[in-house]
């Protein structure tokens, strides 16, 4: 903004000052044990606890990126790690799999579907008024970009694997056994192979839309 040098007089009955980048975290401040940036932001270890056991945080608290989408990952990290200490058990990170490039995608799979248009106010408006600029999106088109999303090496449980295989070899878990499983290790899965059964024939890979299956070599 360029400043003009007018100044104008607004009656208000309150004003309240709503935009920030600070964290506020001084309500902490006596909190025994933890360690606060210059910034107000908390130290954490790898599983998002601050020096104060059981005490977690994430998101703009922290030093990292500030985004939505770091935020909302915080979360979930933080939510699996919760759970693992209140059960006063270590936290086991899943593995993270190869990139899943665009080249292995089996994009035939997905149907077409152009992304949601933003509409933006003219730049005339926008000197003129305190309207937002970029419209943003309504709650149907967000859920519709989300399912645009083509899940790159991520199994999104389509079931194709489990229809496909000519020898039943593909194994589909309960909610309750897939809950099981990710206690255990940290990993959300709900399809296994049963090697007895399975020949390595790859109808399982081939058809897999988001590469989310590799084949290796038997040992
Ligand atoms: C102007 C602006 C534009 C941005 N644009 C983008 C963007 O385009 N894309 C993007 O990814 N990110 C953007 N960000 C960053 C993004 O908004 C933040 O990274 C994200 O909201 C952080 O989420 P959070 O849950 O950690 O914190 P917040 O969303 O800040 O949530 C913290 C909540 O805790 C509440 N709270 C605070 N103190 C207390 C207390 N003592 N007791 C109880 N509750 C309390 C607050 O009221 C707030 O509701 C923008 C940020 C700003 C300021
Ligand atoms: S591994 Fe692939 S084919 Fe099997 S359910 Fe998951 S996304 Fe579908
Ligand atoms: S490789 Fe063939 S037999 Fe083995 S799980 Fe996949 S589809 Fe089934």
């Amino acid at each position: 903004p360029q400043p003009t040098g007018e100044f104008e007089e607004l009656e208000a009955d309150s004003l309240i000052l709503a935009l920030g980048q600070e964290t506020d975290t001084g309500f902490l401040r006596n909190v025994e044990g933890l360690e606060i940036e210059s910034d107000g932001t908390l130290i954490v270890d790898k599983n998002l606890m601050t020096g104060y056991a059981g005490l977690f945080a994430g998101g703009d608290m922290v030093p990292s990126e500030r985004t939505v989408t770091i935020g909302v990952g915080h979360g979930k990290k933080a939510a699996r790690c919760i759970d693992t200490w209140l059960r006063g058990e270590p936290h086991t990170r899943a593995p993270k799999h190869e990139l899943a490039s665009f080249d292995k995608l089996h994009v035939w799979y997905f149907t077409d579907s152009a992304q949601r248009f933003q509409g933006h106010i003219d730049l005339k408006d926008r000197q003129t008024s305190f309207d937002e600029v970029v419209d943003g999106l309504k709650r149907q088109d967000v859920l519709y970009e989300a399912r645009r999303c083509l899940s790159c090496g991520n199994c999104f449980q389509c079931d194709g694997c489990y229809g496909a295989c000519p020898d039943d070899a593909v194994i589909k878990h309960s909610d309750e056994e897939v809950a099981g499983i990710e206690r255990e290790t940290g990993e959300h899965r709900r399809y296994a192979f049963n090697y007895d059964r399975c020949t390595g024939c790859a109808v399982c890979f081939e058809q897999c839309p988001c590469h989310a299956i590799e084949m290796v070599r038997e040992p």
